[in-house]
């Protein structure tokens, strides 16, 4: 039976932001119960290995991290709930927040780091192939291309990454991007130039992604030159979507202002949203930078805040 429960603090999403506010929130005192979402461990969970997050001198493994954040969380006193939430009421007192299981939750305040998602191209042919040859995690899917010829379209470090990763099994990997040069740090444009199974193709956006799923899946795209308006065709199996992310705010509806594409607004210097006792961490808010550790320090914030606010 669904049941309802009270906390002086939920916190929304489990990536850096989520539980590092946990362990602010935690050792305050304040028994936050995190509740993870659909993805537990957030986008950490889909990479691999993370070379900028400081005090792991020789990197670590995305989940690795993340484990060893929930754990820290744990210890001091927040409770995991494995559940995501489908609807909000913001403006009343307590807040409502209802959950998939059908269970209710209510707060005093709330700290909402739900993330962001994968962008897709948004082409007919892509939302067919989804599943048969088309992923947006390297991670989870690059396993199954071994020794095939994939593509990969995005020009940011996603893209460059991923192309990186996939190296590891795929036997060519075309990196298609809008422009003639990438956006990703100077170190990743370095690597994808030195990588003899990257084969850049500049200029160009996916027309069409061509297969179909009961015929095994991907078999190639057409792709266009934007430059000089020619379409051709590369046979291939596999299609990447690396072209960013979106903020994750579709369960708040119009109850918090959002800018550039959905971010949620928040004040300057501050995590508070225009609702009092609502605050927002991590790539939900953060338009700029989009870090594991700027996520972490903005779910510091807003646990600060939210203590701040709990005690007025
Ligand atoms: P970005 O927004 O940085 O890059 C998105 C890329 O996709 C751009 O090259 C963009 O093209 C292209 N793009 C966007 N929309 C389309 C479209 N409709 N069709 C074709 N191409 C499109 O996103 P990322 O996910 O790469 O990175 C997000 C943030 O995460 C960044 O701040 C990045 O630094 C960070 N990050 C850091 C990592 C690390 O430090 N190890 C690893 C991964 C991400 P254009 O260039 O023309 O705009």
């Amino acid at each position: 039976m669904a049941k309802e429960t009270h906390h002086r603090l939920i916190i929304l999403g489990s990536g850096p932001a989520g539980y590092t506010a946990a362990i602010y929130a935690g050792r305050a005192n304040l028994k936050p119960i995190l509740i993870q979402g659909m993805q537990p461990g957030g986008q950490l969970t889909t990479t691999t290995e993370v070379d900028n997050f400081p005090g792991f001198e020789h990197g670590i493994q995305g989940p690795e991290l993340m484990e060893k954040m929930r754990a820290q969380a744990e210890r001091f006193d927040a409770t995991m709930v494995y559940d995501t939430i489908v609807a909000t009421d913001l403006k009343t007192r307590p807040m409502r927040l209802t959950a998939d299981s059908g269970d209710l939750y209510t707060c005093d305040a709330l700290i909402i780091a739900t993330g962001a998602s994968a962008r897709w191209l948004g082409l007919e042919s892509e939302q067919k192939l989804k599943g048969f040859g088309v992923s947006a995690c390297a991670t989870c899917d690059g396993f199954f291309f071994r020794g095939q010829e994939i593509a990969v379209v995005g020009g940011g470090n996603t893209a460059a990454e991923e192309a990186i990763f996939l190296t590891h099994f795929a036997s060519k990997v075309y990196l298609v991007h809008r422009r003639d040069q990438l956006r990703a740090e100077k170190v990743m444009q370095d690597k994808v130039r030195d990588n003899p199974k990257i084969v850049p193709v500049w200029d160009s956006v996916i027309e069409e992604i061509l297969g179909e799923p009961g015929q095994g899946g991907v078999s190639g795209i057409r792709v266009k030159n934007v430059k000089t308006g020619q379409s051709s065709e590369l046979p291939l199996t596999g299609v990447f979507i690396a072209i960013g992310h979106s903020p994750n705010t579709a369960i708040f509806g119009d109850q918090l202002e959002t800018i550039d594409g959905g971010y949620l607004v928040t004040r300057p210097d501050s995590t508070a949203t225009a609702i009092p006792g609502v605050f927002a961490a991590g790539d939900v808010q953060d338009r700029h930078y989009r870090q594991a550790v700027t996520a972490a320090g903005t779910g510091c914030m807003a646990a600060l805040e939210a203590e701040r606010f709990l005690a007025e």
